[in-house]
């Protein structure tokens, strides 16, 4: 059983924790998946969790004494969790990753180790990195991982290696190797509706413009010839007067060459990791049809 003074202590140190199914439970990942204790049945929702209070936890371990403790990975808990399954991967971990860096709180799972790093800002991809039989897996944002004292369904315990323990040492920062470029996500919403019916004057068509094909290529969902007929439709409807067809095309040809670019740069940034270290980088969405922690 989880003692609730180590779900207490997970909590003081920041990690942002939920239970997991027992080791027993009937499922494809037994005793690794957010669980919910109440509604027997895996948790709904969990990647956005709160911090559960300890008199729920309590609650919980009343209920069903078997349950597993887990993680939030990523931002909400600033630890990206890397887990390295065997001997392989250990050794590319080594060739990657100097000594130094290597001194962070870790622990033992069912098949292999896993190394926790801190993050300070912004977000934290999930990353694989294989090369042949090895395999690394940082698991970020979006992901969750499984703490000791979790028993794997093998029966073995997940157990902090010492001295390499939250109470011996410090987290290490995250080496740069396991952080992916990201990629250049804008928070700023302008209120596309309230623009929409506001005309549109001289001076600022151009910009106006802009900014509206820059909304519309940003997620890449919408093909440029059509970004160029939705700017023909708002300038003519907005815009006095209408902006020419190659005025506008020049507009939807300067934001994609701007998000070509970006995208170059983040490719280059993965092939020199991948010749620097041979290695291939796959993206955490290929991942997440796997499996979590
Ligand atoms: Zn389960």
């Amino acid at each position: 059983m989880i003692p609730l003074t180590w779900v207490k202590r997970y909590q003081e140190l920041g990690f942002v924790v939920h239970p997991c199914c027992p080791p027993t439970h009937r499922c494809q990942s037994p005793g690794k998946i957010p669980y919910d204790p109440y509604e027997r049945r895996h948790m709904e929702g969990w990647q956005n969790h709160p911090q559960f209070t300890l008199e729920k936890w309590a609650e919980w371990l009343d209920l069903e004494p078997e349950i597993n403790i887990g993680f939030l990975t990523g931002s909400p808990s600033k630890i990206v969790a890397v887990d390295i399954d065997n001997a392989a991967g250990e050794e590319m971990f080594r060739g990657l990753v100097s000594e130094e860096d290597r001194r962070t709180w870790q622990f033992r799972t069912g098949k292999g180790s896993r190394f926790l790093y801190r993050v300070d800002e912004g977000g934290v991809r999930s990353a694989r990195l294989t090369s042949g039989d090895a395999a690394i897996e940082a698991l970020g944002d979006g992901r969750q991982s499984v703490l000791p004292p979790s028993i794997h369904p093998s029966g073995t315990q997940y157990a902090w290696i010492e001295p390499l323990t939250p109470r011996h040492c410090e987290v290490h920062g995250a080496p740069a190797v396991l952080m992916l470029p990201q990629a250049d996500i804008t928070s700023e919403r302008p209120d596309w509706e309230a623009a929409a019916q506001a005309p549109t004057h001289e001076g600022s068509r151009n910009e106006t413009l802009t900014r509206l094909a820059g909304h519309l290529l940003a997620p890449a969902s919408v093909p440029p010839d059509e970004v160029f007929i939705w700017l023909k439709l708002y300038s003519a409807a907005h815009c006095k007067p209408p902006l020419s067809d190659p005025e506008i095309k020049m507009i939807v040809r300067s934001i994609q060459n701007r998000q070509e670019r970006a995208d170059v740069q983040a490719e280059l940034e993965t092939r020199r990791l991948m010749k620097e270290h041979n290695l291939k980088w796959t993206d955490a969405e290929m991942m997440r049809r796997g499996m979590c922690g």
